[in-house]
């Protein structure tokens, strides 16, 4: 590959770079073609060379450089180079959506009669690897109250060969204390994995906490533009390199065109955290004061069971907020067409409002028993702030909580 020189920079970032000149300019410089000052999206499915002898080092990764794009390819490097300094880890590998990342990292690091310990509030695919595939390899896995520190602190202590934290959760945004549980982890010596997907690197670093393996679903905010799906692991170079290594023979590969759609998305990542944050404060806000709401979850209100945590670990709130209306499913079939700055999809972290109940969306894949079990109502509507005007959004909800009150007006009694 011709490489134009100017552009060719080993630009090395630090911690002392802010977070938003980092989004904006880490893992960029190394592939600029012709002084393109974007980085190409490379659809080679294999790079060829005409010295035998250099290509056998390439393939031995003792010369840099790629073979086969299931394996490694440029675009997907820069990718995963821009998501390793945000997040500040040693190494970091790509998958082809979050769920490839989760499976693959636990798939890589168990064994049969191996024991996991984890929450019960993960993503609902996370909880279904949990409950159903790890267990027929018979690996023990623990699942434990989310919201009873000192019960999963007990677990871990019995021992565990990975520990697998989410922190905010999906659907209620219940915070773990990442700090506490992964030095619980390591005085048992596991191996300590945080999903930051709701948080995102500019929120918090788990790594700062002594993660070994950070995963992101980069479909959601990394990306932001629900456009492309994605998945990432971060964190020890030693990890990673197994996690790499299940990935290439496995074959769950990041395709190029989404990697170069994540890659520009991330670019704005810090100002788009930062505007759905303080939007989705203002509207739990509102939301508290509403008669028809009944409960509203969100990690920045004073009434949040974890809001102690969270003011100690996240430097921001998050974009996503949860929250249950009065009169059960009937109150949501009114509401949620209503609304008309939001999609009403399975998805979130998208510049646009996104938002559906849980029982559609993170948790579809469990019973209404399980979802029970979980602490997650039925009449819960997951609520993805976009990066519209918080006062617009307020308004919408008001008018689509106004036509649900019309329509039954019973539910303002009781
Ligand atoms: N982790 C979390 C916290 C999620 O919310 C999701 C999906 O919603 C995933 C992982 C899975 O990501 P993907 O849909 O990219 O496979």
């Amino acid at each position: 590959m011709r490489v134009h020189p100017q552009n060719n920079v080993n630009k090395v970032f630090d911690r002392n770079e802010a977070i938003g000149t980092r989004a904006v300019w880490a893992g960029e410089g190394e592939y600029m073609v012709e002084g393109a000052t974007q980085v190409p999206v490379v659809h080679s499915v294999s790079f060829g060379y005409d010295d035998i002898d250099y290509w056998l080092e390439v393939a031995m990764e003792k010369k840099p450089g790629h073979i086969y794009s299931r394996n490694t390819n440029p675009t997907v490097r820069a990718f995963e180079e821009k998501v390793r300094i945000l997040e500040g880890g040693e190494a970091a590998t790509s998958f082809s959506s979050g769920m490839a990342a989760i499976s693959g990292t636990l798939f890589t690091l168990l064994s049969p009669g191996d024991r996991v310990v984890t929450i019960k509030d993960t993503y609902g695919g996370t909880n279904k690897i949990f409950s159903e595939f790890l267990p027929r390899f018979q690996i023990d896995v623990q699942l434990c109250d989310t919201t009873d520190h000192d019960q999963i602190e007990a677990e871990i202590r019995k021992g565990a060969k990975v520990v697998y934290l989410e922190s905010p959760t999906n659907p209620t945004v219940k915070i773990t204390d990442l700090e506490r549980l992964i030095r619980a982890g390591h005085e048992v010596g596991a191996i300590c994995v945080v999903d930051n997907t709701f948080a995102t690197p500019v929120i918090q670093n788990p790594i700062a906490f002594g993660a070994d393996i950070v995963i992101h679903s980069a479909t959601k905010f990394l990306g932001g533009h629900a456009d492309a799906l994605g998945g990432v692991a971060v964190g020890r170079k030693d990890l990673i390199k197994q996690i790499y290594h299940y990935r290439e023979i496995n074959g769950a590969t990041l395709d190029p065109m989404a990697a170069y759609l994540l890659l520009r998305g991330m670019k704005t990542l810090h100002l788009r955290v930062k505007q759905q944050s303080e939007s989705a404060m203002k509207i739990a806000r509102f939301l508290q004061t509403q008669p028809l709401v009944d409960q509203v979850f969100y990690p920045g209100l004073e009434t949040h069971v974890h809001h102690a945590i969270a003011k100690k670990q996240m430097k921001m709130f998050g974009g996503m907020l949860s929250f249950s209306l009065k009169g059960d499913i009937d109150a949501v079939r009114l509401f949620l067409p209503k609304l008309k700055f939001a999609h009403l999809a399975a998805n979130l972290g998208a510049v646009e409002t996104v938002v559906g109940p849980a029982r559609t969306t993170s948790h579809v894949e469990c019973t209404p028993e399980e979802r029970a079990a979980l602490g997650i109502p039925e009449s819960l509507i997951r609520y993805s702030v976009g990066i519209e005007d918080p006062e617009d959004l307020i308004r919408d909800i008001q008018q689509a909580l106004d036509y649900v009150a019309e329509k039954m007006p019973a539910l303002l009694t009781t």
